[in-house]
């Protein structure tokens, strides 16, 4: 089985240009697609229990550059889970009511709560790429958020949440390849939008600003996955799969918790028919 790159020492150097876009050779789609459905079915069961018991919570954070297949993921992936205990929450450029306040204020009320799945589609690392790269705040500002995020994740993480970050890794080529697409093919029009290629002219910064934020915020119990995007159904499925595996650890105990509830729920039951 291929590995996933995992980022999980926070310091730790990043150099995003030696870590391959592609999937790794020898990866066949319609094995993966297989995979990808049995991964599903196993989340679609771990989900019910974490629903049921309520002793944790998920996050997932989605991060790539535009095209890179955040909403495709939301789809192809969150999409196997039961919508019940699923939110989705993509940020944009902040109001001036969210500009009034600190920069995790709007993101910290999507936390989720215990039982449930909060996707962020874009999150708080905005506020060190897209504003380190167009200088939306002083560079003195943002550098203090490196350290900010990781006590805000370090916060979710004490309070039973399970913190995934993934950065969704596309090739220069393969985003042309997408933005052309989208002009050509009506169907695709509607997502056109000219700051795309604009920001593609800030590539390389957009490199350093990710390489910076990624080994300055991976921690073990918040990491980095970076995910080769070229190909959509191999980004599927190490997402699928890297969720599984945060979660698959986790089902002993929620099912113990689950077993106790029933049994004292049973007992309740019967000491109620009994003294009818
Ligand atoms: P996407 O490109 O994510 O599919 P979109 O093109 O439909 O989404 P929106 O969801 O409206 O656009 O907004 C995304 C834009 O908001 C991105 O260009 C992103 O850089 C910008 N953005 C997000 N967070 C911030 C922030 N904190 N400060 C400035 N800009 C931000």
């Amino acid at each position: 089985m291929d590995t996933i790159t995992t980022l999980d020492k926070t310091n730790e150097k990043v150099r995003l240009n030696a870590i391959s876009e592609a999937p790794p050779k020898g990866t066949d789609k319609t094995a993966a697609k297989k995979e990808l459905e049995a991964l599903g079915e196993e989340l679609f069961d771990l989900q019910d229990l974490l629903w049921g018991a309520r002793m944790n919570s998920v996050l997932i954070v989605l991060q790539g550059r535009d095209t890179a297949g955040k909403d495709g993921t939301i789809k192809h992936v969150v999409g196997l889970l039961n919508p019940r205990g699923v939110s989705v929450t993509s940020f944009g450029v902040p109001s001036e009511e969210e500009k009034e306040h600190d920069f995790l204020w709007r993101i910290h009320r999507h936390a989720p709560r215990k039982g449930e799945f909060a996707i962020f589609n874009r999150s708080h690392y905005e506020d060190v790429l897209v504003v380190r790269v167009h200088d939306l705040v002083p560079e003195s500002l943002w550098k203090e958020r490196y350290g900010h995020i990781r006590d805000f994740e370090e916060l979710l993480v004490e309070h039973g949440t399970i913190v995934l970050k993934f950065f969704l890794h596309i090739s220069r080529e393969e985003q042309e390849k997408r933005l052309i697409g989208r002009e050509q093919e009506v169907r695709k029009a509607w997502k056109i939008n000219a700051g795309d290629w604009e920001d593609r002219e800030h590539w390389d910064d957009y490199t350093e600003a990710y390489e910076e934020a990624l080994s300055r915020t991976a921690t073990k119990r918040a990491p980095w996955i970076i995910v080769p995007s070229d190909s959509k159904w191999y980004r599927n499925l190490v997402v699928a799969r890297a969720v599984t595996e945060a979660l698959r650890p986790y089902r002993e105990d929620w099912q113990k918790k689950l077993d106790e509830v029933g049994t004292r729920k049973k007992a309740e039951l019967e000491a109620w028919k009994k003294g009818r």
